[in-house]
């Protein structure tokens, strides 16, 4: 199957009233768990990429691996999606090698780091979707800030200093016409996220609730939401690690974001957690084993294992099969003939 347009994704998910995951990828090893664990469960899959990520593997090898992913499992629905573009170019780049979705994170500034003003964010974004839609690419926008840092991007703080305004949110999903709308509700990136299992003081839950009854039909996503299970943390800690006692988003308030429009879930941590305890065990246990196979081969294991469960718990399983794909040559004709909105559907407060 062809890498397909996160726009279908998302529009089926919203059918089918469940979530789909977004798992970050650097190397091989990730993106195979992702692909077995997609298989496993029978899931459609978002395969993300950061800046750094392409800087890491460097684009093409990435592209490729993503393309051997595509080849090998032609039952899976697979979309591939620029996490945090933090400029045009960097959106452009990327539809120039085939990614079908892009993150245009004007909430930043080019630099990555410091909060645009909205009407900088409004300019920057829809530059980005005249472009993509012309192409049939998918574009995620961001309206209000996230706390942390990941891969040198982000704003850092708690995540509480500029959550999303409703209105705000309407107004930006109107002038530029997105796809899917990243919301800043408490959570940040990484595996720092809450110094205590959080509550409605941290996790403005009812922020999301209000942005999904002003805008009943756009895609919301989540970013920063890794769970960072204790027993994740547990066997990093009991192999040798030294990780800080620390809480993610529980499963049980994605899903209430799942119940409110939540489409997209994005999981990075989690899987790095799963890897690395994996790795330390096996380093811890057999000292004296040097091939990487030895370490590799369980940490990709560990990994499938979180995001086969992830796939289950945000409802995606089984529904792989549910819809042909749409060629990414189609759906930019039914963006420009309107056949595909890019206009919200907003009601009254
Ligand atoms: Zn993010």
């Amino acid at each position: 199957m062809p890498l397909v347009s996160m726009r279908q994704l998302l529009d089926e998910a919203a059918k089918g009233g469940y979530g789909v995951g977004a798992f970050n990828v650097n190397d091989m090893e990730q993106i195979q768990a992702i692909m077995a664990a997609a298989k496993e469960t029978k899931s459609p899959v978002i395969v993300q990429a950061s800046r750094g990520a392409r800087k890491f593997a460097e684009d093409l090898y990435l592209f490729k691996l993503i393309q051997a992913a595509a080849e090998l499992n032609p039952e899976i629905p697979i979309a591939m999606h620029q996490d945090h573009g933090n400029s045009f170019e960097t959106c452009k780049s990327a539809i120039e090698l085939g990614y079908t979705s892009v993150m245009m994170d004007g909430s930043l500034k080019e630099d990555g780091k410091t909060p645009a003003t909205f009407e900088e964010n409004v300019t920057v974004t829809k530059k980005v979707v005249d472009y993509a839609h012309e192409r049939g690419v998918t574009v995620e926008g961001e309206i209000g800030v996230l706390g942390g840092v990941e891969d040198g991007h982000g704003a850092g703080g708690t995540g509480l200093e500029h959550l999303t305004d409703p209105d705000q949110a309407v107004e930006f999903a109107e002038l530029t016409g997105v796809d899917a709308l990243a919301i800043a509700i408490g959570t940040s990136h990484g595996a720092y996220k809450f110094t205590k299992k959080p509550d409605g003081s941290v996790l403005k839950m009812d922020v999301l609730i209000a942005i999904h009854k002003r805008l009943p039909n756009t895609h919301l996503v989540m970013h920063g939401s890794s769970s960072v299970p204790k027993d994740l943390q547990d066997v990093i800690n009991q192999y040798g690690g030294k990780l800080k006692e620390t809480w993610g988003v529980p499963v049980e308030e994605i899903q209430l974001g799942i119940r409110n429009g939540v489409r997209k879930i994005n999981v990075d941590t989690d899987n790095r957690l799963a890897m690395t305890g994996a790795i330390r065990k096996v380093l811890w246990e057999s000292p004296e084993k040097f091939d990487p196979r030895d370490y590799m081969k369980p940490a990709r294991e560990a990994m499938q294992k979180v995001v086969a469960q992830r796939m289950t718990q945000f409802g995606q399983a089984g529904h792989a099969g549910d819809y042909a794909p749409i060629a990414i040559t189609e759906i930019a004709k039914g963006y420009a003939n309107g056949t595909l909105s890019t206009q919200p559907l907003v009601a009254a407060r």
